[in-house]
């Protein structure tokens, strides 16, 4: 007997949406007052919907136009579950290395795909992964801005206030003043409190290795994104000349583009967002492939929305290397408007932070905040 085919698809819809930051997010590449995403709508014969997101932090409408032209049709009426014959599918929109628009494009019509089939079986999509059953994750503040001295011990003494026992800090440059940082906030968070440092790639390898050299003498648990992505030959002397942890992988479209420095372990952590990713078949595969290696997972949130959040939190719950999430801070209507669900941020206790258990991701979206929060053409 041949299996179920379960619902068909019958529309692929893009919601590009944009907000503007109450707070600006401020890292090495300057501060962020704005910022876009794309919400997906995946509808099937049977009237179950499912909901993704695309990680657009820029110029929404050109995502929302690919994915309508080039995504939709390879979709609609073919069986909602076979999600990785449609990730190859999807893949083939357009030719060349993998990488750029189409895979973040791809990553939210395949965290629709989970959310249909959770919803067919009634279960949530943790479960569906067959993993670890976590019940609950860790997780760690997000973030410290690149702000002046007096604003940055403010900012982390807010993330304690809030119960936070791992906070991340952002760094730049000039390496001084970063070190000087090092130091004075590890001197007021104490021994007790975990500390890691994004750098979102502000350094050259003879900066990086300085304040590679900082961080291990101030006991923090990683360093994140040092270099740019593509300096594959520095993170492996960087490795060679400083003791702190390195991760990265928020850049990497695939697990090809994660390969190299994982087979190494030049890696502790592999930070894969599953909005950029390929979705959650592709990063699945990515965190198992890290696994394979004894290198850690850790996903990236950073400004996407509550979608990718919630899709991340469930990848963490069963993944087994699964290590500490992002979890972010900064306030956003796209994590406390577009759904039902309060953000990490809010939820969290003591660092930990509950699994949805409702089929599917456990989201219900808002649609008239996505209709408010609508990219201007
Ligand atoms: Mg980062």
């Amino acid at each position: 007997m041949p299996p179920p085919e379960g619902p068909v698809i019958t529309d692929v819809i893009a919601h590009p949406l944009t907000q503007s930051l109450p707070k600006p997010t401020v890292t090495s590449w300057g501060a962020y007052t704005e910022v876009s995403m794309v919400l997906i709508e995946v509808r099937t014969d049977t009237g179950i919907t499912g909901i993704g997101e695309t990680l657009a932090r820029f110029s929404p409408l050109a995502y929302a136009d690919l994915i309508e032209t080039s995504l939709k049709p390879r979709l609609t009426g073919q069986p909602a579950h076979a999600i990785a014959a449609h990730w190859q599918t999807m893949r083939r929109a357009l030719s060349g290395r993998s990488g750029g628009m189409l895979f973040e494009a791809i990553a939210g019509v395949d965290i629709a795909l989970w959310d249909i089939l959770g919803k067919s079986a009634g279960l949530p999509v943790a479960t569906l992964l067959g993993g670890q059953g976590r019940r609950a994750i860790d997780v760690y503040a997000a973030a410290v801005n690149w702000v002046d001295d007096a604003a940055a011990i403010d900012e982390l003494q807010n993330y304690f206030d809030r119960g936070f026992t791992r906070i991340k800090v952002k760094l730049s440059t000039p390496v001084p003043d970063a070190c000087r940082r090092i130091e004075l906030l590890r001197n007021h968070a104490g021994d007790n409190i975990g500390l890691c440092v994004d750098a979102n790639w502000a350094y050259s390898l003879d900066e990086a290795i300085v304040v590679g050299q900082a961080l291990a003498a101030n006991g923090f648990f990683w360093f994140e994104e040092p270099l740019k992505p593509e300096d594959e030959d520095g993170y492996r002397e960087l490795r060679r000349r400083c003791d702190v942890p390195l991760a990265a992988g928020e850049s990497n479209y695939t697990i090809d583009q994660a390969a190299p420095l994982v087979t190494s372990r030049t890696l502790s952590i592999l930070q894969p967002d599953v909005a950029r990713s390929g979705g959650i078949t592709e990063t699945r595969r990515i965190a198992d492939f890290a696994y394979a290696h004894n290198v850690g997972y850790a996903p990236h949130i950073g400004m996407s929305g509550i979608v990718c959040e919630t899709a991340s939190v469930h990848l963490a719950a069963a993944m087994p290397n699964f290590r500490v999430m992002e979890c972010e801070c900064d306030e956003s209507p796209f994590k406390t408007e577009i759904a039902d669900l309060a953000p990490g941020c809010l939820r969290q206790k003591n660092s930990r932070l509950d699994v949805p258990t409702g089929p599917g991701l456990g989201l219900d979206i808002n649609w008239d905040a996505v209709a408010r929060l609508r990219t201007k053409a």
